[in-house]
Protein backbone atom coordinates (compact mmCIF):
# COMPACT_ATOMS: atom_id res chain seq x y z
CA UNK A 1 0.00 0.00 0.00
CA UNK A 2 1.20 3.40 -0.72
CA UNK A 3 0.54 6.49 0.38
CA UNK A 4 0.51 8.72 -2.93
CA UNK A 5 0.18 12.68 -3.16
CA UNK A 6 -2.70 12.13 -4.94
CA UNK A 7 -3.95 10.92 -1.19
CA UNK A 8 -2.11 13.67 0.38
CA UNK A 9 -4.44 16.29 -1.47
CA UNK A 10 -7.68 14.44 -0.47
CA UNK A 11 -6.57 14.07 2.67
CA UNK A 12 -6.26 17.99 2.94
CA UNK A 13 -9.60 18.23 0.89
CA UNK A 14 -11.12 16.08 4.11
CA UNK A 15 -9.56 18.22 6.63
CA UNK A 16 -10.68 21.66 5.46
CA UNK A 17 -14.43 19.82 5.37
CA UNK A 18 -13.73 19.19 9.36
CA UNK A 19 -12.67 22.14 10.07
CA UNK A 20 -15.83 23.53 7.90
CA UNK A 21 -17.72 21.57 9.91
CA UNK A 22 -17.27 23.21 13.30
CA UNK A 23 -13.44 20.52 14.15
CA UNK A 24 -11.08 23.58 15.69
CA UNK A 25 -8.20 21.13 17.36
CA UNK A 26 -5.44 21.65 15.37
CA UNK A 27 -3.47 19.06 16.83
CA UNK A 28 -6.52 16.70 15.54
CA UNK A 29 -6.81 18.30 12.45
CA UNK A 30 -2.99 17.92 11.98
CA UNK A 31 -2.93 13.84 12.94
CA UNK A 32 -5.78 12.90 10.58
CA UNK A 33 -4.07 15.07 7.95
CA UNK A 34 -1.24 12.84 8.52
CA UNK A 35 -2.99 9.13 8.68
CA UNK A 36 -3.99 7.63 5.56
CA UNK A 37 -7.38 6.59 6.01
CA UNK A 38 -7.37 4.21 2.61
CA UNK A 39 -5.09 2.14 4.68
CA UNK A 40 -7.91 1.07 7.28
CA UNK A 41 -10.90 0.62 4.27
CA UNK A 42 -11.55 -2.76 2.72
CA UNK A 43 -10.05 -3.14 -0.72
CA UNK A 44 -12.73 -2.58 -2.73
CA UNK A 45 -13.61 0.62 -1.08
CA UNK A 46 -10.25 2.13 -1.29
CA UNK A 47 -11.60 5.14 -3.60
CA UNK A 48 -14.19 6.07 -0.95
CA UNK A 49 -11.26 6.79 1.89
CA UNK A 50 -11.98 10.39 1.56
CA UNK A 51 -15.34 10.66 1.31
CA UNK A 52 -16.57 12.01 4.64
CA UNK A 53 -18.73 8.55 5.51
CA UNK A 54 -18.69 5.33 7.32
CA UNK A 55 -17.83 2.48 5.28
CA UNK A 56 -18.30 -1.61 5.83
CA UNK A 57 -15.67 -3.62 7.24
CA UNK A 58 -15.67 -6.90 8.65
CA UNK A 59 -17.64 -9.23 10.14
CA UNK A 60 -20.54 -6.03 9.43
CA UNK A 61 -19.50 -3.69 11.22
CA UNK A 62 -17.95 -0.27 10.04
CA UNK A 63 -15.20 2.18 9.83
CA UNK A 64 -16.67 5.65 11.87
CA UNK A 65 -17.14 8.46 9.40
CA UNK A 66 -14.16 10.65 9.51
CA UNK A 67 -15.83 13.51 11.51
CA UNK A 68 -17.17 11.65 14.38
CA UNK A 69 -13.69 10.86 14.42
CA UNK A 70 -12.41 13.99 14.55
CA UNK A 71 -15.56 14.75 16.65
CA UNK A 72 -14.69 11.92 19.37
CA UNK A 73 -11.35 12.56 19.69
CA UNK A 74 -11.54 16.57 20.02
CA UNK A 75 -13.47 15.84 23.24
CA UNK A 76 -11.19 13.55 24.67
CA UNK A 77 -8.73 17.02 25.07
CA UNK A 78 -5.93 14.46 24.71
CA UNK A 79 -2.54 14.78 26.34
CA UNK A 80 0.38 12.92 25.41
CA UNK A 81 0.82 11.04 28.79
CA UNK A 82 -2.49 9.79 29.16
CA UNK A 83 -3.27 6.43 28.94
CA UNK A 84 -6.13 5.68 27.00
CA UNK A 85 -8.90 2.82 26.57
CA UNK A 86 -10.26 2.74 23.09
CA UNK A 87 -13.21 -0.04 22.76
CA UNK A 88 -14.24 -1.18 19.60
CA UNK A 89 -10.83 -1.43 17.81
CA UNK A 90 -12.78 -2.00 13.75
CA UNK A 91 -10.37 -0.99 11.23
CA UNK A 92 -8.34 0.47 13.72
CA UNK A 93 -8.63 3.78 11.90
CA UNK A 94 -9.11 5.52 15.12
CA UNK A 95 -6.38 4.03 17.16
CA UNK A 96 -3.66 5.06 14.30
CA UNK A 97 -5.36 8.30 15.11
CA UNK A 98 -5.41 8.21 18.83
CA UNK A 99 -1.49 6.85 18.40
CA UNK A 100 -0.45 9.97 16.94
CA UNK A 101 -1.36 11.90 20.06
CA UNK A 102 -0.10 9.84 22.45
CA UNK A 103 1.85 6.27 23.06
CA UNK A 104 -0.62 5.06 25.50
CA UNK A 105 -2.87 3.39 24.03
CA UNK A 106 -4.86 0.59 25.20
CA UNK A 107 -7.57 -0.99 22.07
CA UNK A 108 -10.19 -3.85 22.70
CA UNK A 109 -12.24 -5.66 20.37
CA UNK A 110 -14.77 -8.30 20.71
CA UNK A 111 -15.04 -9.49 16.66
CA UNK A 112 -12.12 -11.94 16.07
CA UNK A 113 -12.03 -11.82 12.51
CA UNK A 114 -11.35 -7.95 12.89
CA UNK A 115 -8.93 -7.97 16.00
CA UNK A 116 -6.79 -10.87 14.04
CA UNK A 117 -6.77 -8.59 10.72
CA UNK A 118 -6.33 -5.59 12.53
CA UNK A 119 -3.49 -6.77 14.94
CA UNK A 120 -1.94 -7.82 11.21
CA UNK A 121 -2.62 -4.18 9.86
CA UNK A 122 -0.73 -2.50 12.97
CA UNK A 123 2.51 -4.67 12.85
CA UNK A 124 2.61 -4.30 8.93
CA UNK A 125 2.12 0.20 9.42
CA UNK A 126 4.76 -0.25 12.36
CA UNK A 127 1.77 1.17 14.63
CA UNK A 128 2.36 -0.01 18.50
CA UNK A 129 -0.40 0.51 20.75
CA UNK A 130 0.21 -0.92 24.19
CA UNK A 131 -1.83 -3.45 24.01
CA UNK A 132 -4.51 -4.71 21.46
CA UNK A 133 -6.83 -6.83 23.16
CA UNK A 134 -9.46 -9.77 21.73
CA UNK A 135 -12.41 -9.32 24.35
CA UNK A 136 -15.36 -7.75 25.57
CA UNK A 137 -14.84 -4.00 26.34
CA UNK A 138 -18.43 -3.84 27.67
CA UNK A 139 -17.26 -3.43 30.98
CA UNK A 140 -13.96 -1.66 30.15
CA UNK A 141 -10.47 -3.28 31.28
CA UNK A 142 -10.15 -3.38 34.84
CA UNK A 143 -6.43 -5.44 34.92
CA UNK A 144 -5.26 -2.28 32.95
CA UNK A 145 -7.53 0.39 34.70
CA UNK A 146 -6.92 3.70 35.93
CA UNK A 147 -7.36 4.87 32.59
CA UNK A 148 -7.28 8.77 31.80
CA UNK A 149 -9.61 8.85 28.51
CA UNK A 150 -11.89 5.97 27.70
CA UNK A 151 -13.31 5.97 23.79
CA UNK A 152 -16.42 4.29 23.23
CA UNK A 153 -16.65 3.57 19.60
CA UNK A 154 -19.81 1.74 19.24
CA UNK A 155 -23.20 2.85 20.31
CA UNK A 156 -24.04 1.97 24.23
CA UNK A 157 -27.69 0.82 24.81
CA UNK A 158 -26.60 2.72 28.40
CA UNK A 159 -24.05 3.92 30.39
CA UNK A 160 -21.64 1.10 31.70
CA UNK A 161 -21.33 2.24 35.19
CA UNK A 162 -18.15 0.41 35.24
CA UNK A 163 -15.93 2.34 32.57
CA UNK A 164 -16.92 4.87 35.18
CA UNK A 165 -15.02 3.50 38.00
CA UNK A 166 -11.86 3.14 35.70
CA UNK A 167 -11.05 6.56 35.27
CA UNK A 168 -8.72 8.73 36.95
CA UNK A 169 -9.03 12.17 38.86
CA UNK A 170 -10.31 14.50 35.86
CA UNK A 171 -10.54 11.65 34.04
CA UNK A 172 -12.93 11.54 30.74
CA UNK A 173 -15.57 8.99 29.36
CA UNK A 174 -16.69 9.76 25.75
CA UNK A 175 -19.53 7.54 24.67
CA UNK A 176 -22.35 7.45 22.74
CA UNK A 177 -25.52 6.74 24.08
CA UNK A 178 -28.79 5.42 22.66
CA UNK A 179 -30.00 2.68 20.59
CA UNK A 180 -31.36 3.56 17.14
CA UNK A 181 -29.52 7.04 17.43
CA UNK A 182 -26.72 7.59 19.72
CA UNK A 183 -26.32 10.95 21.95
CA UNK A 184 -22.26 12.08 22.39
CA UNK A 185 -22.07 12.57 25.77
CA UNK A 186 -18.81 13.02 27.72
CA UNK A 187 -18.36 12.17 31.77
CA UNK A 188 -15.90 13.94 33.49
CA UNK A 189 -14.66 12.50 36.87
CA UNK A 190 -14.52 16.30 39.16
CA UNK A 191 -14.16 14.15 42.59
CA UNK A 192 -14.56 10.59 44.14
CA UNK A 193 -17.92 9.32 42.43
CA UNK A 194 -18.71 12.97 40.65
CA UNK A 195 -18.93 13.49 37.41
CA UNK A 196 -20.08 16.03 35.29
CA UNK A 197 -21.59 15.43 32.49
CA UNK A 198 -22.07 17.25 28.91
CA UNK A 199 -24.00 15.90 26.15
CA UNK A 200 -23.21 17.06 22.32
CA UNK A 201 -25.90 16.28 19.44
CA UNK A 202 -26.91 13.11 17.44
CA UNK A 203 -24.91 10.03 15.98
CA UNK A 204 -25.33 6.78 14.48
CA UNK A 205 -22.66 4.06 15.64
CA UNK A 206 -23.15 0.02 15.20
CA UNK A 207 -23.66 -1.40 18.74
CA UNK A 208 -21.63 -1.58 21.53
CA UNK A 209 -22.36 -5.53 22.37
CA UNK A 210 -21.55 -7.53 25.42
CA UNK A 211 -20.66 -10.67 25.77
CA UNK A 212 -23.22 -11.46 28.36
CA UNK A 213 -26.57 -10.16 26.39
N1 LIG B 1 -12.98 2.70 15.88
C1 LIG B 1 -13.50 1.83 14.85
C2 LIG B 1 -15.01 1.73 14.95
C3 LIG B 1 -15.48 0.42 14.48
S1 LIG B 1 -17.20 0.15 14.71
C4 LIG B 1 -13.12 2.29 13.46
O1 LIG B 1 -13.04 3.51 13.23
O2 LIG B 1 -12.94 1.46 12.59
C5 LIG B 1 -17.28 -0.34 16.42
C6 LIG B 1 -16.50 -1.56 16.79
O3 LIG B 1 -16.83 -1.87 18.15
C7 LIG B 1 -16.85 -2.81 15.98
O4 LIG B 1 -15.67 -3.33 15.42
C8 LIG B 1 -17.44 -3.76 17.02
O5 LIG B 1 -17.16 -5.13 16.79
C9 LIG B 1 -16.79 -3.27 18.30
N2 LIG B 1 -17.50 -3.62 19.53
C10 LIG B 1 -18.84 -3.65 19.77
N3 LIG B 1 -19.09 -4.02 21.04
C11 LIG B 1 -17.88 -4.24 21.63
C12 LIG B 1 -17.47 -4.67 22.94
N4 LIG B 1 -18.36 -4.96 23.90
N5 LIG B 1 -16.16 -4.78 23.19
C13 LIG B 1 -15.22 -4.50 22.23
N6 LIG B 1 -15.55 -4.11 20.98
C14 LIG B 1 -16.86 -3.98 20.67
Amino acid sequence: MQDTTKHQGLRRQLIDLLREKGITSTRVLEVMSQVPRHFFMDPGLVNFAYVDQAFPIAADQTISQPYTVAFQTELLALKPEHKVLEIGTGSGYQTAVLLGLSPNIYTIERQQELFKKTQRLFSKLGLRPKRVIFGDGYKGLPEEAPFDRILVTAGAPELPKELLQQLTPNGKLVIPIGTKEQKMMRFTKTAEKIFDKESFGNFRFVPLLSNKN
